[in-house]
């Protein structure tokens, strides 16, 4: 299973996608913007094995920003969204109060629908993450995607019901296993988030994420 992948940002997609439909049990396409979602869940379907989810990355905020009204539509037929959250990093920081409006407002509509299940990316800024998570009860299942923040903060979102996905990339980091082994371990699944997550200098394929669960 591969709960993070990019599928759609593979050069050969449409294979990887062939290969995953046969050799998978689930896969988890998450998109990084409205209209990327849009083109692709034309071309690659959503399955019964493979989900393909709207979202609107924290990286692309500013560019992207004017697609929040789509996402919110959208989010109403979806059952999972992502890639959504905050990048506080030095390089996207700039850019952090348009994040936080954004994810604010993916959150609210979650609550508003029911609850939905999201793939939330949370580098340098779990604290705020968990802070909106907070704020609207009921907004679903969070699935943080490769945390790398602190321990204490990982503590603070497994006491709120968050999820972890997990992937071979974060555990080649010593932070990483050192995060990794104070999840709550029934609520750990396994990420490639390929073809941006690499190995060895190539692309993660989605099959590759399974190759966690050994070493968690
Ligand atoms: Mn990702």
């Amino acid at each position: 299973m591969d709960f993070h992948c990019h599928l759609d940002l593979y050069p050969d997609a449409r294979n990887v996608y062939a290969e995953a439909q046969k050799k998978m049990d689930f896969v988890w396409l998450v998109t990084t913007s409205p209209r990327a979602f849009a083109a692709t869940s034309k071309v690659l379907r959503q399955t019964e094995s493979i989900v393909v989810s709207p979202g609107l990355h924290p990286e692309v905020a500013a560019q992207k920003a004017p697609e929040l009204e789509l996402l919110l539509h959208q989010m109403a037929d979806a059952v999972a969204i992502g890639e959504v959250g905050l990048d506080g990093s030095a390089r996207y920081r700039q850019h952090f109060d348009l994040q936080t409006q954004i994810f604010s407002a993916v959150i609210k509509r979650s609550q508003s629908l029911g609850g939905r299940v999201l793939s939330i990316h949370s580098r340098a800024a779990a604290n705020e993450v968990l802070d909106i998570l907070e704020q609207f009860p009921g907004f679903g299942t969070a699935v943080l995607h490769w945390f790398t923040d602190s321990a204490p903060l990982l503590r603070r979102a497994s006491s709120m019901g968050c999820w972890f996905s997990v992937g071979p990339a974060m555990l080649t980091s010593a932070n990483g296993r050192k995060l990794a082994a104070i999840m709550p371990m029934s609520r750990v699944v396994s990420e490639s988030d390929g073809p941006f997550a690499k190995a060895s200098g190539n692309p993660i394929m989605p099959w590759e994420a399974s190759n966690v669960e050994e070493q968690l």
